[in-house]
């Protein structure tokens, strides 16, 4: 038998909270499970399930906010959100789209349903990840990248049963568009039924999996079903990791070396230590991050 990596836990999704009136999300860490310092460099994972928006003609989502000390990657399967934010960055993720956002130093931003989206309602379904950012980078200015799904390299499996988009780092020789600040892989996997890929896992880093879409069998022992979080061991071996598809499956993968440091949070402040938290929050009343209307 292959040589492949330990799965700690399989999670299933915790109850569902509103964030503002437009993301309806699975906390699956650091506050749904405490597996948090196991993920490290990815500090929080919001889910937003697959679910249906009816048509509204209000906005949806969540109004201006502040951020510090790390990243935040949004990744839209369904849907469209639109963002701005007080370093001046604007956009909309559309399907497949990533926006990865350096918060840094500080800004302040808001998210919301696109407009026609919105006015539309239909199928939503996103992740937002928490990357922290090692305290030498915890405060480099902020930066914004917008991945659209085409933008991603591709790996195309043998007679075309399935992709491994690369978002960041890199799978078989392609690499992602991601600028990062500390190594990170991270892959939307999308097989189709009875698609197979192996992923050499680094044996040094933290690994974790999100299944989107339909069911994988994860290294020819485990089920894993939708809308579960695949949580790995920690490993001294080089090992692999293998996913099947049992039906057409979405997978998303994210490896990435532990940030070994303290971590002091509290709200949208992610610092090493209460002193740094203390200084995040007298920079925002201050009005240091800017202005967003
Ligand atoms: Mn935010």
């Amino acid at each position: 038998m292959a040589n492949y990596r330990k799965i700690e836990r399989i999670l299933p999704p915790v109850p569902a909270n509103w964030v503002g009136n437009g993301f309806k999300v699975h906390n699956f860490f650091p506050s749904g499970y405490r597996i948090h310092s196991m993920m490290s460099p990815f500090y929080l994972m919001d889910y937003n399930a697959r679910i249906e928006f009816a048509p509204s003609d209000s906005p949806r989502g969540v109004d201006v906010h502040p951020h510090k000390g790390f990243e935040t990657v949004t990744i839209a399967y369904h849907g469209k959100i639109a963002h701005a934010d007080s370093a001046g960055n604007y956009g909309v993720i559309g399907e497949g789209g990533v926006q990865w956002m350096t918060a840094g130093s500080g800004l302040l931003h808001k998210e919301f349903h696109e407009e026609s989206f919105q006015k539309e309602g239909g199928y939503f379904q996103m992740v937002q990840l928490w990357v922290n950012l090692p305290s030498k980078h915890k405060s480099v200015p902020p930066r914004y990248q917008d991945i659209g799904h085409e933008d991603k390299g591709i790996f195309t499996l043998e007679k075309d049963m399935g992709k491994c988009f690369v978002i960041a780092g890199e799978y078989k020789g392609v690499q992602g568009p991601a600028k990062t600040y500390s190594p990170i892989r991270m892959l939307d996997i999308r097989l189709k039924k009875g698609g197979k890929i192996e992923v050499p896992s680094n044996p040094h880093y933290n690994l974790g999996l999100l299944v989107l879409k339909g069911a994988i069998e994860l290294n020819e022992s485990e089920n894993v079903p939708v809308d579960h979080f695949v949580l790995f061991k920690s490993t001294a071996d080089n090992c692999d990791v293998l996913i099947s598809a049992a039906e057409d499956a979405i997978v998303l993968y994210l490896e990435g070396e532990p940030i070994k440091e303290p971590l002091a949070q509290y709200g949208p402040f992610l610092m090493n230590t209460s002193e740094e938290l203390e200084e995040a929050i007298r920079e925002f009343q201050s009005g240091k991050y800017g202005h967003l209307e």
